[in-house]
């Protein structure tokens, strides 16, 4: 499977549509979910080309593994979501649900946020 240009990350990356923007860096792009399943619900992507965790982790440099993932880490910091706790999630893949073929990580928060998977 190759990267799809037209998936939906891909066009808020080039600003053909807009986001609620949260933090930005070389590497990573944060943005408010538009359909959020808690009362903080942020995406954070990968300013490069990858389909998933598994091709992001095979294949992006050390820098940009980096950079994305201490972007998370300051957005968990400055959303003020340490403290109480927080949740991270990304789904790769058929098994996991995926809708959008750009790897993205789910930082969730400022709430209970109840079992880890579904009973269903
Ligand atoms: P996935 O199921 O791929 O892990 O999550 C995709 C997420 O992207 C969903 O939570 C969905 O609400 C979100 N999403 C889909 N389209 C858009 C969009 O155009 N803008 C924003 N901000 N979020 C989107």
């Amino acid at each position: 499977m190759s990267y799809d240009d037209d998936n939906i990350f891909a066009k808020i990356l080039r600003e053909e549509i807009p986001c609620k923007k949260i933090y930005e860096n070389e590497y990573a792009l944060a943005f408010h979910d538009i359909n959020p399943q808690a009362k903080i619900h942020i995406l954070v992507i990968p300013k490069g080309k990858y389909i998933s965790f598994a091709d992001f982790s095979k294949n992006a440099s050390k820098d940009e593994i980096e950079g994305f993932f201490k972007a998370v880490g300051k957005i968990a910091e400055e959303q003020n979501l340490v403290k109480e706790g927080y949740r991270l999630l990304t789904n790769n893949g058929l098994n996991a649900g995926q809708e959008v073929p750009h790897f993205h990580i789910h930082i969730f928060g400022k709430q209970k946020l109840g079992p880890m998977i579904s009973k269903n």
